[in-house]
């Protein structure tokens, strides 16, 4: 339609592109604001780190937030805030496991008797899984809801998209996939399923220098903003590679983390929760 906002959730229309018609029910327990994919066009490039930085700021500034690990087969959430145990449920619904900060986190990983044993499931059954964490998820009140979703374009990722009522999408990038515009790719998937892309994120832009705090941009000047201005989205971060982030991921003490500047993150966050 040439009106379309690509808003279907507010829109009254009849029409075929309509992405609310496989959305699940979450619990009337559950009052979860808004619900935000942040996403990758492949993996290794710290989406799970970028998506725990995101919840960690969020849960300081004093939001109740919550992290569904959708990356099924590469859960890395849990490990980053030293969650262990197994989640419990009540024969109905399943409680999410507790950081420091109080985030609540659904994991796999969480369920697993043995998280080293890898997740040998096909694509239906990764799908099932998460629509569960939506659904069979005692989230209770939250105002953000991250999901960690899986790399790339692929099955799980439009499972995600059209089983859960999300409000948005993060999209994670490093330096090298802005040249190559590895970026348009979950741009594109976005605009497909109407879902409304919040911005940018550019993991690994540069290195601060231990000894002489230079700023060294490894790979080149930074291409964000460029890259945001053609794909007409918001720059929203840039974080440095950091091997202290990568110990307290290690460490399972993220939430120690430093943060690096995140106002543009936070002005997005405030116009969307009005
Ligand atoms: P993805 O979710 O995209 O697969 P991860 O967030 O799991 O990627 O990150 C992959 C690895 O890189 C992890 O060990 C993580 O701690 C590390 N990492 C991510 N971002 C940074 C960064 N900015 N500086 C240092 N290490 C990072």
């Amino acid at each position: 339609m040439s009106t379309c906002n690509h808003d279907c959730k507010s829109c009254k229309s009849k029409c075929e592109n309509d992405s609310t018609k496989f959305l699940v029910k979450t619990s009337e327990q559950n009052h979860i604001k808004k619900i935000i994919g942040v996403v990758s066009g492949k993996g290794g490039v710290g989406k799970s780190a970028t998506t725990s930085l995101l919840a960690v700021a969020c849960a300081k500034m004093g939001y109740k937030v919550g992290i569904m690990d959708a990356d099924i087969t590469g859960p890395s959430i849990p490990q980053a805030f030293g969650l262990k145990d197994g989640l419990v449920g009540d024969g109905d619904l399943m409680y999410p496991g507790e950081t420091s900060l109080g985030i609540k986190v659904v994991s796999i990983n969480l369920l697993l008797e043995d998280p080293t044993k890898p997740v040998v499931w096909r694509g239906p059954v990764i799908g099932g899984a998460v629509k569960q964490f939506y659904t069979d998820v005692l989230w209770e009140d939250l105002d953000f809801l991250f999901v960690d979703m899986p790399p790339g374009t692929g099955d799980v990722a439009l499972t995600v998209f059209q089983s859960l009522p999300i409000d948005g999408v993060i999209i994670v990038s490093t330096p090298q996939d802005l040249v190559e515009m590895i970026v348009k790719k979950a741009v594109n998937m976005a605009d497909m399923m109407h879902i409304k892309v919040l911005g940018l994120v550019e993991n690994m832009s540069y290195f601060t220098c231990p000894d002489c705090g230079k700023k060294i941009e490894l790979f080149g000047p930074s291409k964000l903003e460029s890259v945001a201005k053609e794909l007409n989205i918001a720059p929203l971060a840039q974080f440095p590679i950091d091997p202290e982030l990568a110990r307290l991921v290690d460490a399972g003490e993220i939430e120690n983390y430093e943060l690096p500047d995140l106002t543009k993150v936070f002005d997005m966050l405030e116009s969307i929760q009005k």
